[in-house]
Parts: structure tokens; C-alpha cells; sequence
């Protein structure tokens, strides 16, 4: 077959499996599975239809003769370099029957233990005890004979090759923001001063330097010119790219927010005769400057067609004529394409239109205003409620100048989340997480399985160490789809198991090539020809495609699973179902908080909702029950004896099971022997003074317990305190804050004895998984407990001072969802690739006992693990790059399964492609991963200043091998990264690399540990929050209130807002908010009244409240933790606590704002280029 084959477009092998779903069953208190809300962002603030991506006339700004710089040049340049980028789309035809290097004649393999993931050659058949096991009916058609009639191939398939122009017009490329002096071309003092550097514009021979002298600009050139509104006031720089400027202009002054492009010029407006050259189409220049309007006043722009014509339009008329115009306008035009930059938009909070410093539009100009030294804390931020209401503009251009995330998230929202994404087109950069699409698998796996960082890799390990930007592949294995998608199908090839590449023992799939009428086939991985086993063979078409093609999902499908055969299984023996331990503490604080009575309630109800496969009746999973305080108690469950029993191990020095028979039961079957242990834990405990606790012991326990069973299986540990009593792995509190910023901070992250390694490696070996919650009053050394969860594929949840009133509901639905939820056994994972790149570093939650496999006790469908690649040969542009994911694990009804995902990239030979294909958000994810790998061993400040440089480096080489000429005063940014700025601030600031006061030494050891999991999704509004404006819900709609950017000065006193991260949910309540507003949310009269103690909002009839209390459920949906609610009225002493997720804000503990820390990333850059 050949990756250019047709794709088919509907789910030709019957109905989607009705399995897997996971912790998502009904009528029970489970949330909803991570929805799909709605276009939540609807037409807030959107580009103007029609006008949002104009593409100005080709050779436009050549023929005017401007000095080649700026986006003109870039675009143009990128347009010309997108042909390589596709021709190599199609794979080099195989060699047949081409013997493969001798280099790998031996295969490399890391030493599994099971042999049979690594060599696939014995082909036992399957016990009929597994019969019972397999899927339901539908999840097994593709028997060769049994597969259902092939769907004809619509015409909507996709081919293997370039993707369609529409899609990369979408993806435009190398729209460069500038921040810099190009428009004021200000002497040094006027420059951005970040520190003591300045971003005025240096050795550029293009500009003419700004001189007070010049005198004022007349007014018009703010229609006219390019120049974004800039942040600060008395600064004279520009925003956007100005290409040119010829001498003898004055420069605007430094307010001018207008871009021409997305403000159009006023007709009529008049144009200073000291500006010669031609009129803007459209534009008549005529009449004194200082006639010009104030543009918070001016006429809204006409309708979107109305503007499109203004623009490229035709040839300027100065073409042919006088020299070029000196306030060029086109040259900021291409701005426009990516609409996040001088968008038309709607008023903004917050923004007046004018700010101290900035002359007035409205009066007669004076003189410019002073260069003055950028001091971005002093950044004005009036607020527009507080403006009367005929200064508001109805319309402006965007006075935000340097790139927003909101406006990036709502592009993409517009732009790409109307139509499914397909995956059958290689290197194609999928939409962002925040944007709600649909995928169809037509041969490469879903984002939701896999995100790279960049879907073009350079061909050569030179050009990827030029670029900096790092290779890496996010990986969530069992990731939850929507209902809307289709479940991986599953495959069985009975006793013969999955078929596989000889030599790498790659698996079935779409880019494996037949040949030799399809009794042979080549590995897209190593290049080895393997012979087709005879009951897999199959005749080929006139194109060299199976003819089965489509009934096979291993070969038409990016993501599947096999069942896999008793090979596959340690020691040669299918596995058990898995188990459930519940290990709960039993020592004071823990009965005295109302803690075991709560879990023990829960545990009666929630053992009936226990994961299932398929529509099986019941789970498989047998359950067992075990409290301890400095000893430990097992319980005989078995549902022969009238009431249960207990065991007491007393010596926690050698730790075994007393009880093998009754203790891990069948939960209908012991119902009322369990029923009764849950009643009457609470009560044996009632009284107990026993503070102290052990903690490895319990693990121990745990482990030996499923180790006498012989299956895998998870522990729930509840936990309150750190494990002091004397025990193996008892701990002493260590804590010590004087460590923060000395070159030992990080012995705050590091186990505090290697005890727990080493269980962790017996937990792993054994398939026992560790689920750990704890509720501590003070500290109990996160970062040693959370070694064996961390290590084993478990989870930790930590609710600090536990309150039962209050925090009750958000542990319980925690408990719900991790005991529901999807979750592979005993699972090792590998990640093949085509030759010339390799895996070469991991990152996530495992345990790994070689370089190549990543082994997890337990996988859960949230987890993902990032893995990192680096060349060892040259690659091709022609095969491209190929990866695949192999993850063998055992199902919660103890199935062995294979879950196989496949992604191929493009590789490319201009750097300008390896940018334009860029996905931000996951490189931040990788960025965090491995800032937060990197305080185990490094000073706090080194891996900061490494994560400041390498992102330096990443934008110096753009700037330095994409970008067009120019000033070196302006900031130039590849599209696709214009938010690696502020999202890694939000990284250098977060809690691990830059913590508060309030932040404990747990809190980062747990943060560390959690963000290491994170799919990009969570990272994304983990280090960037949500903050929604609550008053401009619409309470009529479904959709959310577009988001607003996180900054203290975008919010409003009348106003209340909710942030969300992730973990918290806030709601903040300005103090000028209306009364009536207070009453309908809160059910109280007056702000003081408000309680800050509140975990839940009120339930109020009321269609405010209704819709707030909505919004916060849908949010809660589509996390994987129940987020903590926090009341926060403005002015309380809450608000800190609050401010401190405003992140594009200067933080307490030092962190920079988004402004301070784009000009100190362009100071770097400015250092690497010269
Ligand atoms: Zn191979």
C-alpha cells in the first residue's frame, strides 16, 4: 500500500465499541466526561468577517520601492518556501526486498519482560478462559472473512499529500509582531528601557531618527500608519512591523493605535502636505492635521466589504510617482492576517483610548512628548465603565500591542473549530486545545492521543540545534474521546497475534508498504522486508494497496488496538482481573475530622461502580479493605462469614498479608459482609488517641496482597500525616523554607530516603498502582510520599486542612472519577520512530528499567507521558518522519491488549518551516516538564536562566534565519510562538520555579508531580488561567462570556469574574458590583455580607444564579480534578491569593509581567544577534 491511498471516511467496521466508558456511567455522581462546550467564545471581539485575512496584492510592496523589511519580505519569502514543504509529502517508493543495514541486524532491544512485546514469533493460541473476556460482538469484525462491507470511498477522503491551500492559509506563518522604535525610530533615551537596555532602533540605516525637533506629527498619520497602540505611555515605539520609513517623516506620535489596516482612514480626513506621497486608496488627503479627529470619536469603520476594498486595493497611486509615501500603510497590513494584532475590535475594559503622556487626539498637537524611560508598572489602565459614556469608543483598533492569547484562542476558534480535523494529511498541525473540533482518523493518530511540538522536523540534527526548538511528542495513550468520536477498534488476529516487522518488531500499520503482490511488506521504521504470514495475505490493487484495506483498521487507521496473545503476558499466563485496595487511616486527626466516616459512606455506594468493560454486568475487579495507624488491620470479607474479621499486623517491620482467602472479594458477592465492615470502622475508631502513622507498610501491604493474588491492581490510600512512627520508611519533617534560592532549594523536591524507590520498583514489577489522597494540617513531605504514586502511574490529591463542611464534596468527587475512571494494568509503552530521529527522553509519571520502555503499574485515560527526539541521521524530506506508540496493558477486566497509535511528520530542509509548523502550547508543556525535572538536581535560578535562554535562542534564530531584515529595535516573533513570551513567564513565575509566600514546600512537590501528567490541554490553562467576565454571561445562551485577558487592569469593580486553572475556581466580586447582582447570585443584600467561606455557589432561582452555577459546572466537566471554589472579594485580604493567577500582571513573589518580560526576552534576543 502506499500513504497516498485513499482514506475512507465513515467507520466501516460497525458501531463503535460500546466499551470504554469508562467512570462516565449514569446515575451516579460522576461529572460528565470532559465535554465539548459549545463555541463559547461566539462573535466576541471576533475579526470582522471577510476582513481577517486579506492577502495583499503580490509584489505590492516591491513595486513601491520601500527597503525591503518587515512582514512584506517575510511573507512573500514564506510564501515561496511553502512549495518545499509539500513536495515531500508522498513516501519514496520502496526498495524491494532491499536488505536492511547490517547495523541493525541485531536489534537493540531493552530487555522486557514480557519476550514477546519484543519478539513476536511464538504463536500459542488463546485459552478459552479468555473468551469471556474479549469485547463485545461489535468490537471484533475484522476476522479476515468477517468484516463488514467496506465503505465506498467518498470523496471526501484524504490524501497523503499537501494539505489543502485553504488549510495552510489558515496556518500563516511568519506574521511577525515588532516591538520596537521602527515607527518613532526614538534616540536611545526614548527606547523601551527594559533594565538598561533600550529597544530603540539601532544601525538601521532605514529610519530616520525621531527628533523632538521634527515637532509634532500631524494627527492624520494615526489613520494612516501601522503603529499599534503601545503600552506604555511616553514610549515611542511601535508595535507592529513598519517597514519603512523615509526620511524626512515624522513619526506619529507613540499613541497612534491605529493600524491602517484594521482602521480604515476616515474619508475626507485630511493629510498633512508635509507627507508627500500618494493618498491611501480610498483616502483623501486633504486639509489641515490638526482637523483630524480624535479616533474615539471618528465614524465607525464602514462594513467589513466596505474595508476589504480599501486596503491592498489598487496600486497606490504614488507608485510610478514621488518617492514612496512616507507613513507607508501597507506594511503593517500583514499583521492583520493572523487578527491578533490591531484587530477590529469591540471596546475593551479598561482601555479609555487615551493614556498620560499620549497626546490628544482631540486638541491641537503639541509638542511629542518627552522620551521618557519605559517604566511598564506605570502603564495606565483607565477604566472604560469609568469614562462617560460618549467617550466610549464604539469602535477602535485593539490597544493592545503585544501578542494576546485571548485573541489567539478566539482566532482558532473561528478559523478552525467549524470543521472536523482529518488526519490523513501528514505534518498537518492539528487546532488548538482550546478550540472544540471533531477528528477523523484517516491514518494518523488524534491530537487527542498525540501532540508534537513542531509536525516538521528539521532534516538534519545541525539545523535542530540551530533552531533550539525541541522535539517532543505528548502522549496520552488512553485519552477519553468525545462521544461524537469513534473508540480505537479492536483486532484480533487470534493465535497468531499482532503481525510485525521482523527486525524493530514495529507494528501493523497504515504507512508499512506491501510489495511482491502482497506476500511481503517493508517497514516504514527500519526498511526491513518481512514476509506477510499466509493467513494475513492479501492481494493488492492496481496502486498497490490491500485490497482489504479498508476493512483492516491497522491499515487504514491511525489508532487501534490488538488483543494480544498469552505471549504478550508475564510468565506466559494471561492475567487475573485486576484489584482494589482501600487503605484507609485510621489514627486521630483522621476520625476526629469526620474523614473515615465520610469514605467509609462513600465506599458503600461507590463499590457498584466499579469499571466495567464493555457491557459487562458487573467488574471484574475484586476488592479488599485495610485500616492502619501505627499498625496495620486487614479485613476477612468473605461472604460466608455472618460479619467480617479482623487482622492486626502489629509488626510493620516485615510486612505480609495474614489472610489470602477472603480478603480480595467479588463486591456482590460480600456485599453485606462489606456493607457491615464500612459501618463499623468508624465506630471501632471513634475513640482512638493514636496520632502517629506508617506509611511504606502500607504499601507493602498492599503490594503483597496482589502479589499472593497473582494479578495487578491499584491501592487507594487515604492519608493525614506524616509517618513518623517507627516503621520502614519513616520520615522526620525536613521542611525548611531558608533552602528557597540556595543551590539546595532542591533537596525540597528530592525523596528524603531512597526507601521509596525502591518500593516503587516492586510496586511496578508487580502491576500495584498508587493512588494516593492525603489531608494534611502540616506538613508531611509530598515530595517522599508521592514517590511510589508518582513512579507507579498513580495519582496524588492533597486537600490541605481538610474541612469537612467545606471540602467534602470536592474529595468525594475526586474519589468518584479515580475509582471510575478508564485505567490499563501492568503497562509497558514504546514509542518506535522511522530511522534518522530517536526517543531519547521521557517525561511523565513511569518507571523505567531501560532507555527505551516506559513501564506504569497503572495507566489512567488522564495521564500523559512526553517523550523527546532527537536525530541520529539525516532525514528526508521525501519519507518524512514516523511515529508509533505502542502500549501493552491489561484491561480492567483483565484483557492483555495493545493500544497501537501512529503519527507520521513532515521533514524540512528550511528552517522557516520547522516555525511555521510550531504548536506553542505543547512546547510549553515540554518546557514546564522539563523546568520542573530539572529542580531535582539544578539551583531553582539556573533552570530558569537555562528555560529564558533556550527560548531566546529558539526566537534569535528565527529572527536571524526567517525573518526579513530589519531594524534590530523591533521584536520579531514567528507566528506560531508569539505567545512563547507570555506563556513561559507563566512557566518562570508558577509556584515550582518562582514560589510566593504562601506557597508551601508540599504545595511544590505536588504541583511539580502534577504537572508532570498534564496533557497540554491542562498545562495550558494550568500556567495561563481563564478568566471569564461573569456579568456578560449572556443567561439566555449556552455560550460562555468571551474571556478576557489576565491582568489586574482588566478587571472592573461593578463587575465579578471566575478564573479557572485547573485546580481552583475563583470568583471574584468588585466592590462596586450591584446590589441586585449580589442578591441574585449570593442570596444576600450587600457586598460585606458576602461569606469568603463558600464552596459551592447558592442555589438560587434565579437566571443569574442558574447560569453562573452552570458555567462553573461545565468547567468542573471538563477537568480531571474537581476544582476547589474560592469566594474573593475585591480588597479582602483573599484577593492576594487571587492576584496571584492574574499572570500577565508582576507577581508578589517577583515574578515579571508580560511586558517587563517581553522586553527582557527582546534584550536577549538583541545580546544573541549581535
Ligand atoms: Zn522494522
Amino acid at each position: 500500500m502506499s500513504v497516498n491511498q485513499q482514506a475512507h471516511t465513515g467507520p466501516p467496521y460497525g458501531q463503535p465499541q460500546p466499551g470504554y466508558q469508562g467512570y462516565q456511567q449514569p446515575a451516579y455522581g460522576a461529572q460528565s466526561l470532559p465535554g465539548v462546550p459549545q463555541s463559547q467564545y461566539g462573535a466576541y471581539n471576533g475579526p470582522m468577517p471577510g476582513y481577517q485575512q486579506p492577502v495583499p496584492p503580490q509584489g505590492y510592496f516591491p513595486s513601491l520601492g520601500f527597503p525591503s523589511k518587515g512582514s512584506p519580505v517575510s511573507l512573500n519569502s514564506d510564501t515561496s518556501s511553502l512549495a518545499p514543504n509539500f513536495i515531500g509529502s508522498l513516501r519514496a517508493l520502496p526498495t524491494s526486498g532491499a536488505p536492511p543495514p547490517a547495523s541493525g541486524a541485531s536489534h537493540p532491544s531493552g530487555h522486557l519482560a514480557y519476550s514477546q512485546f519484543e519478539h513476536g514469533d511464538v504463536q500459542n493460541g488463546i485459552p478459552a478462559s479468555a473468551a469471556p473476556m474479549q469485547r463485545p460482538p461489535a468490537s471484533q469484525p475484522f476476522l479476515p472473512g468477517s468484516a463488514p462491507t467496506p465503505v465506498s470511498q467518498i470523496s471526501t477522503f484524504q490524501q497523503y499529500g499537501p494539505p489543502p491551500a485553504s488549510v495552510q492559509q489558515l496556518r500563516n506563518h511568519m506574521a511577525g509582531m515588532t516591538i520596537g522604535s521602527t515607527a518613532a525610530s526614538a534616540p536611545p533615551p526614548a527606547g523601551l528601557g527594559y533594565v538598561s537596555g533600550s529597544f530603540s532602533a539601532t544601525g538601521s540605516g532605514l529610519h530616520t531618527p525621531y527628533s523632538a525637533s521634527q515637532g509634532p506629527p500631524p494627527a492624520t498619520v494615526s489613520e494612516g500608519l501601522p503603529l499599534a497602540q503601545p503600552p506604555f505611555p511616553g514610549h515611542t515605539v511601535s508595535t507592529q512591523r513598519l517597514p519603512a520609513q523615509v526620511p524626512g517623516f515624522t513619526p506619529p506620535p507613540p499613541s497612534t493605535g491605529v493600524g491602517p489596516s484594521s482602521y480604515p482612514p476616515t474619508t475626507g480626513a485630511p493629510r498633512p502636505p508635509a507627507m508627500p506621497g500618494p493618498p491611501l486608496p480610498g483616502q483623501t488627503v486633504a486639509g489641515p492635521p490638526s482637523s483630524q479627529p480624535n479616533h474615539v470619536s471618528s465614524p465607525p469603520p464602514p462594513p467589513p466589504s466596505a474595508m476589504a476594498g480599501l486596503h491592498p486595493g489598487p496600486p497606490m497611486s504614488g507608485l510610478h510617482g514621488p518617492p514612496p509615501p512616507t507613513h507607508p500603510p501597507q506594511p503593517g497590513y500583514q499583521m492583520q492576517q493572523n487578527g491578533s494584532f490591531g484587530q477590529m475590535r469591540g471596546p475593551q475594559p479598561n482601555y479609555g483610548g487615551a493614556y498620560p503622556g499620549a497626546p490628544n487626539y482631540g486638541s491641537p498637537p503639541g509638542p511629542p512628548p518627552p522620551p521618557k524611560r519605559l517604566d511598564p508598572d506605570s502603564i495606565p489602565s483607565p477604566q472604560l465603565n469609568e469614562l462617560p459614556p460618549q467617550q466610549k469608543p464604539r469602535h477602535r483598533i485593539d490597544p493592545d500591542a503585544i501578542p494576546s492569547p485571548i485573541q489567539v484562542i478566539e482566532d482558532d476558534r473561528n478559523n478552525r473549530g467549524s470543521e472536523p480535523f482529518v488526519t490523513g494529511v501528514r505534518g498537518q498541525v492539528p487546532p488548538l486545545v482550546t478550540t472544540n473540533f471533531l477528528v477523523k482518523d484517516q491514518g494518523n493518530a488524534s491530537p487527542r492521543y498525540i501532540r508534537c511540538t513542531s509536525y516538521n522536523i528539521p532534516c538534519t540534527s545541525d539545523m535542530a540545534k540551530q533552531s533550539q526548538v525541541p522535539l517532543a511528542a505528548v502522549i496520552k495513550p488512553l485519552a477519553t474521546l468525545p462521544p461524537e468520536e469513534t473508540l480505537p477498534y479492536l483486532v484480533d488476529h487470534g493465535e497468531s497475534g499482532p503481525v510485525r516487522c521482523n527486525r524493530c518488531k514495529a507494528y501493523m500499520c497504515p504507512f508499512m508498504q506491501f510489495i511482491e503482490g502482497g506476500r511481503r511488506f517493508q517497514c516504514c521504521f527500519c526498511s526491513c522486508v518481512t514476509e506477510v504470514p499466509p493467513h494475513y495475505f492479501q492481494h493488492l490493487d492496481h496502486t498497490g494497496k490491500r485490497v482489504d484495506f479498508y476493512d483492516r483498521p491497522e491499515l487504514s487507521l491511525g489508532s487501534y488496538e490488538f488483543l494480544a496473545t498469552v505471549d504478550y503476558c508475564k510468565n506466559n499466563k494471561f492475567p487475573s482481573p485486576p484489584a482494589f485496595i482501600f487503605m484507609i487511616d485510621v489514627s486521630y486527626n483522621a476520625v476526629k475530622s469526620g474523614l473515615v466516616r465520610l469514605i467509609c459512606e462513600e465506599l458503600k455506594s461507590l463499590l457498584d461502580y466499579l469499571p466495567r468493560e464493555g457491557n459487562m454486568e458487573e467488574s471484574a475487579i475484586r476488592v479488599g479493605f485495610v485500616t492502619y495507624n501505627k499498625v496495620l488491620h486487614f479485613y476477612n470479607v468473605k461472604s460466608s462469614l455472618a460479619q467480617p474479621q479482623m487482622m492486626v499486623v502489629s509488626d510493620v517491620a516485615d510486612m505480609f498479608v495474614p489472610l489470602l482467602d477472603g480478603f480480595l472479594v467479588n463486591v456482590n458477592e460480600s456485599r453485606t459482609v462489606i456493607a457491615s465492615l464500612l459501618d463499623q470502622i468508624p465506630e471501632m475508631f471513634a475513640d482512638t488517641r493514636e496520632t502517629e502513622t506508617v506509611f511504606a507498610p502500607v504499601i507493602q501491604a498492599g503490594l503483597e496482597a496482589l502479589k499472593a493474588a497473582e494479578c495487578a491492581g491499584k491501592l487507594f490510600i487515604f492519608h493525614t500525616s506524616l509517618p513518623i512512627a517507627e516503621a520502614p520508611g519513616k520520615l522526620k519533617n525536613r521542611d525548611d523554607r531558608k533552602l528557597i534560592n540556595t543551590d539546595k532549594e532542591k533537596t525540597l523536591f528530592q525523596p528524603q530516603t531512597s526507601f521509596y524507590n525502591n518500593l516503587a520498583k516492586d510496586c511496578v514489577a508487580q502491576g500495584c498502582c498508587v493512588d494516593l489522597f492525603l489531608f494534611p494540617n502540616q506538613y508531611l513531605d509530598v515530595a517522599t510520599l508521592g514517590v511510589v504514586p508518582y513512579q507507579t502511574g498513580g495519582s496524588i490529591y492533597k486537600y490541605a486542612y481538610f474541612q469537612l463542611e467545606t471540602d467534602q464534596y470536592r474529595f468525594l468527587n475526586d474519589l468518584r472519577r479515580d475509582v471510575q475512571k478508564e485505567v490499563g494494568f501492568d503497562a509497558v509503552m514504546r514509542v518506535r520512530t522511522s530511522t534518522g530521529i530517536r526517543a531519547t527522553d521521557f517525561f511523565g509519571a513511569f518507571y523505567m528499567s531501560n532507555t527505551t520502555d516506559v513501564e506504569m503499574a497503572g495507566l489512567d485515560c488522564d495521564k500523559t507521558i512526553t517523550v523527546e527526539f532527537k536525530h541520529d541521521d539525516k532525514l528526508s524530506e521525501d519519507s518524512g518522519a514516523l511515529l508509533q506508540c505502542a502500549l501493552l496493558y491489561t484491561s480492567c477486566a483483565g484483557q492483555r491488549r495493545l493500544r497501537i497509535h501512529n503519527l507520521s511528520l513532515n521533514c524540512c530542509t528550511q528552517l522557516a518551516d520547522l516555525y511555521r509548523n510550531c504548536e506553542t502550547d505543547t512546547l510549553i508543556n515540554y518546557l514546564a516538564k522539563y523546568a520542573y525535572r530539572g529542580v531535582l538536581s539544578s539551583p531553582v535560578k539556573t533552570v530558569r536562566d537555562s528555560l529564558i535562554n533556550q527560548c531566546a535562542q529558539i526566537l534569535a534564530c528565527y529572527r536571524k534565519n526567517c525573518a526579513s531584515p530589519s531594524s534590530a529595535g523591533q521584536l520579531i516573533l514567528p507566528e506560531c510562538m508569539k505567545l512563547l513570551p507570555v506563556y513561559l513567564n507563566c512557566v518562570l513565575k508558577s509556584d515550582v520555579l518562582q514560589p510566593g509566600p504562601e506557597v508551601t514546600t508540599d504545595d511544590r512537590a505536588y504541583i511539580r508531580q502534577l504537572v508532570t501528567s498534564m496533557d497540554v490541554a491542562e498545562t495550558n490553562v494550568f500556567f495561563y488561567p481563564r478568566l471569564l467576565p461573569l456579568t456578560k454571561a449572556d443567561v439566555d445562551s449556552d455560550s460562555l462570556p468571551a474571556a478576557i485577558r489576565n491582568s489586574e487592569e482588566r478587571l472592573s469593580k461593578g463587575d465579578i469574574y471566575l478564573l479557572e486553572n485547573g485546580l481552583n475556581v475563583f470568583v471574584w466580586v468588585g466592590v462596586s458590583v450591584q446590589q441586585g447582582l449580589i442578591q441574585n447570585l449570593f442570596g444576600v443584600s450587600s457586598f460585606s455580607q458576602i461569606s469568603n467561606a463558600l464552596s459551592t455557589l447558592p442555589v438560587l432561582e434565579n437566571p443569574f444564579s442558574k447560569k453562573v452555577r452552570s458555567i462553573v459546572d461545565m468547567l468542573q466537566g471538563q477537568r480531571s480534578r474537581y476544582m476547589k471554589l474560592i469566594i474573593v472579594k475585591q480588597e479582602d485580604k483573599l484577593e492576594m491569593l487571587f492576584k496571584h493567577f492574574l499572570v500577565e500582571d508582576k507577581s508578589l513573589s517577583g515574578g515579571a509581567s508580560y511586558v517587563d518580560f517581553l522586553c527582557h526576552m527582546h534584550k536577549e534576543i538583541r545580546q544573541l544577534l549581535s
